[in-house]
């Protein structure tokens, strides 16, 4: 079976509705399937009925933004109540401040690059201006033709040291594990690759993620290299994880494709493994 646990919709970076997302996975051949929009549980009443009209099985999804250490790290919850009154609520804290980030974002891109318009441009590709990320700045350059694509967005601005770049103070590791398991869920660590950590503070991560209560890592993921896959898929082991697989899809065109990742290591342990899939 194909399972693909890590995704987003326009309810938070994502460029298209859940239900068309829905349609893109099923169309990819995805058996089992996760909506995972970033600090917001909005989409997944829609994306259940989708799913289900689709044929594939869903699985409840959400991936918390987290600062540890001065970095920010993601937690993806999965099979998490979606009526839990204690992870929307802390959800909603968790999304406060982004729009004041994004004002602050827009002034640094217009100083320090000349760049204007950005917050408008930006917020017009948010569905949800609560949910304004650093995704939705990338599309308004690319759109404005200061970037060919995300990804020189995500090079030359919005990222530490480059212009548009502004630090924000996300949920801790341990509360952002607790919600999750308080919703009845499963905390993965999303897309260790993408952090840029040392051996020694990864190893520190993932003991501070397991006291927490964190299940799995996420080893396959659109933005791992199979190196990376080998060396997360190791690491699990190690310290006892699960592994999870999910694309990381955001939109048509941008980056990671459903259908498109190799299958998880069959020496691994599933996160799915007692789910009864
Ligand atoms: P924010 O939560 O506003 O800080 O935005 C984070 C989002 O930006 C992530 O969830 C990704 O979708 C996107 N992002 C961050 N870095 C990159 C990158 N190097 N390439 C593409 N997208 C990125
Ligand atoms: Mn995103
Ligand atoms: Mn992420
Ligand atoms: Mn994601």
């Amino acid at each position: 079976m194909n399972f693909d646990l890590h995704c987003h919709s326009n309810v938070s970076d994502g460029a298209l509705p859940p239900a068309e997302v829905a349609r893109r996975a099923a169309r990819a051949g995805v058996d089992v399937w996760a909506l995972t929009d970033h600090d917001q549980l909005g989409g997944l009443a829609q994306a259940r009925e989708a799913a289900r009209a689709e044929g594939m099985r869903f699985v409840d999804g959400v991936e918390i933004s987290v600062t540890w250490r001065g970095s920010t790290i993601h937690v993806v919850g999965l099979r998490i109540d979606p009526a839990s009154e204690t992870l929307a609520g802390a959800l909603e804290r968790v999304r406060g401040g982004r729009i004041e980030r994004a004002r602050q974002i827009a002034r640094e891109l217009e100083e320090a690059a000349g760049i204007t318009g950005a917050f408008d441009g930006a917020m017009r590709h948010a569905e949800d201006p609560t949910m304004i990320a650093r995704t939705h700045f990338a599309r308004y350059l690319a759109e404005a033709g200061v970037v060919a694509d995300l990804r020189e967005a995500f090079r030359r601005f919005l990222v530490p040291g480059k212009p548009g770049y502004v630090p924000h103070q996300w949920a801790s590791l341990t509360d952002a594990v607790g919600w999750i398991l308080a919703a009845g869920g499963h905390a993965v660590l999303a897309h260790p690759g993408r952090y840029g950590l040392s051996a020694g503070a990864m190893e520190a991560l993932l003991n501070e993620f397991r006291t927490a209560g964190g299940e799995a890592l996420e080893v396959v993921t659109g933005s791992h290299s199979p190196e990376q896959m080998r060396m997360f898929g190791a690491l699990a082991t190690r310290h006892a994880f699960a592994a999870s697989r999910g694309s990381d899809f955001h939109g048509p065109e941008e980056g990671a494709e459903f259908g498109s990742l190799p299958a998880l290591d069959p020496a691994l342990r599933p996160v799915w493994r007692d789910w009864g899939f």
